[in-house]
């Protein structure tokens, strides 16, 4: 099996990566010639666990390439993924499927005989029977066979969620489309992975379900937080509590700044569009929606709240500008919205971020970045953690306490001890905590 994998971003860099670690040839085709040589390089352009040393050992054994050939890389190949990003459309939050149907004309151009094409990107129902008709106009005359393959891995455990997922969906409406991706996807037998085969509309609908239902998920808990903090509970004790119901499940509890990331926001809006479009209006996805960014802006408003009726001239130091740990995604992450409107109000804002100031820098003007995490508290009036990386769950409340100038902290994750920050001299505000007696 020849695998060619069309976008090399985070979706199709990690599955093609995998797919060559199980055995199979792969090419990476970009149309960003500087990430293909960076890759050749053996330098990976995303920061993501574990990436590069899969990369080294799978283009050393010559089982994976990079290219920005996608004629020869098509041409050479059976089976052809179709991974580029699939953005939230301007004005109506449709998904903007340009370079879906785009790639797929350069793919049909050149594609063999009885090639089998698959969408990995996430794509609105009735994408797929789209692409093919697409297919069909470029080569009437061409047999090929269309499928379903939606991803399920998170940035920061890609690798592992690839090579582990609880599920793999397909869908495919031949033999040979099924039959590709049941060999593909054989290495995961051993660990009995369940593998969906099912419709196209089916697999399509079954991506956006999944993360519209989670996005849905962290919205209820963060406005059980909301009413946590009213009444004198913790929201992290009432998470637990439901959480270990198997009937809901213990993930995406946590309560935090809000969603973002380059799946949930554009999914959801995508899903509600579609709904909309189809007279089956999906209103708890649109009130996920508007729920999810009023709270982005209500985070803002509490560190405001926190530097007292004059902002202006004030500093605030952000931990965490990544839209999740173990990431240097920022694609609307709750610091895309909590910075400037900061800044809007007069406040100097200082930030640090272990992978993400690359990404973040050119979009958050007027930010002073420090190196080093504690360097972030140098004067500040209030601390605040944006997003929960390893690295800042231990630094020690006293040495933050002794670099602030004002006394405040809003921890956004719930990631430090009230108590200890407390001891340290230093107010301390979690999410859906009681408030400091
Ligand atoms: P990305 O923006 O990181 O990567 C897309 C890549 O495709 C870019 O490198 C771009 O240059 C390339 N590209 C665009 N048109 C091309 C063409 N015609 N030929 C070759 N390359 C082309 O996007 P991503 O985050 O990898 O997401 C890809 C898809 O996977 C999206 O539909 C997304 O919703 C979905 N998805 C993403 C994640 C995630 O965590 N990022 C998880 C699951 C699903």
């Amino acid at each position: 099996m020849r695998i060619a994998m069309i976008g090399t971003g985070y979706v199709g860099l990690v599955s093609g990566v995998c797919f060559s670690e199980f055995g199979f040839d792969v090419t990476c085709v970009d149309i960003d010639a500087d990430k293909i040589a960076r890759l050749n390089n053996k330098e990976i352009p995303i920061y993501e666990p574990g990436l590069d040393a899969l990369v080294e050992r799978n283009l050393e054994a010559g089982r994976l390439a990079f290219t920005t050939d996608l004629e020869g890389a098509v041409a050479a190949a059976n089976v052809v993924f179709i991974a580029v990003g699939t953005p939230s459309r301007r004005g109506d939050g449709e998904a903007d499927l340009t370079y879906v149907f785009d790639a797929a004309r350069q793919v049909a151009r050149v594609m063999t005989p009885g090639t089998v094409v698959v969408i990995k990107s996430t794509v609105v129902v009735g994408t797929c029977r789209k692409v093919a008709q697409i297919i069909r106009e470029e080569r009437p005359d061409t047999e090929f066979s269309i499928a379903s393959n939606p991803e399920f891995l998170r940035e920061g455990s890609a690798i592992e969620d690839f090579m582990r997922p609880d599920r793999v969906v397909v869908g495919a409406e031949d033999e040979r489309a099924e039959e590709a991706l049941r060999r593909l996807y054989r290495p995961l037998y051993l660990r009995e992975t369940p593998i969906l085969v099912s419709t196209l509309e089916n697999a399509e609908l079954t991506k956006y379900a999944a993360n519209a239902f989670l996005a849905l998920k962290i919205t209820f808990i963060n406005e059980i937080a909301n009413l946590c903090e009213q009444v004198g509970a913790d929201v992290q004790k009432v998470a637990s509590g439901i959480g270990l119901d198997n009937r809901i499940g213990g993930k995406f509890l946590h309560a935090g700044p809000g969603f973002g990331g380059s799946c949930f926001p554009k999914d959801t809006s995508a899903l509600a569009a579609t709904g909309a479009r189809h007279g089956a209006p999906l209103r708890l996805v649109e009130t996920t929606i508007e729920v999810n960014e009023a709270r982005k802006r209500d985070m803002a408003t509490r560190i405001l709240t926190a530097l007292g009726p004059e902002t202006t001239g004030k500093r605030v130091g952000i931990l965490g500008i990544a839209f999740k740990p173990n990431t240097d995604d920022v694609r609307d992450a709750p610091s895309l919205v909590i910075v400037p409107a900061l800044q809007a109000a007069g406040v100097e804002v200082v930030a640090h971020d272990p992978e993400a100031r690359e990404q973040a820098e050119p979009l958050l003007p007027g930010v002073i970045w420090c190196d080093n995490p504690y360097d972030v508290a140098n004067d500040v009036d209030v601390l605040a953690v944006v997003t929960e990386w390893n690295l800042y769950r231990g630094l020690a409340p006293e040495e933050l306490a002794t670099r602030m100038r004002g006394r405040s902290v809003i921890d956004m994750r719930n990631i430090w001890a009230g108590p200890d920050v407390e001891a340290a001299g230093l107010s301390y505000q979690g999410i859906g905590k009681p408030a400091a007696k």
